[in-house]
């Protein structure tokens, strides 16, 4: 395994007398671009992810970083669950702290930062997670849906300040207008420079002395708005779509968050689904089995008449191509259908219906296994005279 791993440095993209800050820097980038959040079951981002964490793991630690430049990959071979990880623990509460830090953006439920080192410059909003029900067969043809949300926007009195006009919000004592404290912290993995939205003005770097009426100092109002969702054909159950700028506002004039719907789609009388194939089951009555002959099925786009065909076993399943799902990534390519013929026994049969039966028997001497059935036998010359009485 690890002559197959990639060289830390080359992972991040940085030289091997980058600084902290640049680490840092190039890190970030790479846990925004693969980071899973963003990409739910790309298992090639979420090992880009891993990979990145790792090379950040080792190389932000000094201690680590200089076995790393001495012995290479070797220096941390044989730890638990070596080959995959290395043995590196990421749950562990001091790693949370440095994606605490980085990922404040990404798992902080507060506001999203995407900019610029300073933590008071444009930050872009946070994105609101929000679901929607709609039906099977929405779900397959799309559909365009209609949200009501409360949404927030910047306060027209004091322009998002949160102060109250005639005033202005003051410079934050507690982290001098940074809008950040650093703690530095000794742990297991070395010394760590965790790095905090300030708790007093919770990263404006300003604090409000005369609080604007109209908003209660928040710099927000919130309403109702009505947004409409354009949601594709062939989208599954916990996917979700995406409405760019409809989130949270941006802070000290960064772009709004975005707005992620998550589709649940409800189930079909008659069809299941599985990725993009369709599966239904139709009855097959004994005759149309036997004989074969065109029978109606239901699909997605309506009845289609389908040929069945003579000595049709029970259970056949038979592939109607480019009836099923549309794929949401690639125009025109759409699943099967899969329709399961099931036979029907006949019953609740009348005296006349179960004497022709029993004459089929004998013709056919079909009585499979049979000990003894209704009068019919399949041995002998008497079968005629059992059969007819
Ligand atoms: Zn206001
Ligand atoms: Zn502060």
């Amino acid at each position: 395994m690890a002559d197959s791993k990639r060289d830390y440095y080359e992972v991040l993209g940085v030289d091997k007398n980058a600084d902290d800050e640049t680490l840092k820097k190039a890190y970030r980038a790479l846990a925004k671009k693969y980071h899973p959040d963003m990409h739910p079951d790309d298992k090639e981002a979420e090992a880009k992810f891993k990979e990145a964490s790792e090379a950040y793991a080792v190389l932000s630690d000094p201690e680590k970083r200089r076995q790393y430049d001495q012995f290479g990959h070797a220096a941390f071979d044989g730890g638990a669950g070596a080959g995959g990880f290395g043995g590196f623990d990421f749950s562990g509460a001091d790693f949370g702290d440095i994606f605490g830090d980085i990922f404040g953006d990404l798992f902080g439920g507060g506001r999203a930062r995407y900019s610029s080192g300073r933590s008071n410059g444009p930050m872009k909003g946070a994105n609101i997670r929000t679901s929607i029900r709609i039906t099977f067969m929405e779900a397959v043809t799309g559909v365009d849906k209609e949200l009501e949300l409360n949404l927030k926007d910047e306060c027209k009195t004091c322009h998002g300040t949160g102060a109250k006009p005639g005033t202005s919000p003051v410079t934050c004592t507690k982290c001098g207008g940074k809008g950040q404290v650093v703690n530095i912290q000794q742990s297991f993995f070395g010394t760590i420079r965790n790095v905090q939205t300030c708790p007093d003005c919770h990263g404006t770097g300003k604090i409000v002395k005369d609080k604007c009426p109209d908003c209660s100092g928040t710099g927000y109002i919130s309403s109702k708005k009505k947004i409409s969702v354009s949601i594709p054909a062939g989208i599954d159950s916990g996917q979700s779509v995406r409405i760019k700028g409809r989130g949270e506002p941006g802070v000290n004039g960064g772009e709004r968050g975005d707005l992620l719907v998550e589709v649940i789609v409800g189930t079909h009388p008659i069809f299941r689904r599985q990725d993009q194939n369709i599966y239904s089951t139709v009855p097959l009555s004994f005759a149309v089995a036997a004989l074969g002959g065109e029978i109606f099925i239901d699909t997605v786009d309506g009845r289609v008449v389908y040929e069945v065909k003579p000595g049709t076993q029970t259970d056949t399943r038979v592939r109607l191509k480019g009836k099923g799902v549309p794929s949401t990534r690639y125009k025109d390519v759409r699943g099967d259908h899969y329709v399961t013929l099931v036979v029907q026994t006949p019953d609740k049969l009348s005296h006349e219906a179960k004497e022709l039966i029993k004459q089929f028997d004998y013709i056919t001497g079909n009585s499979l296994n049979a000990v003894k059935n209704s009068g019919v036998t399949v041995d002998g010359d008497d079968k005629k005279k059992k059969f007819w009485k």
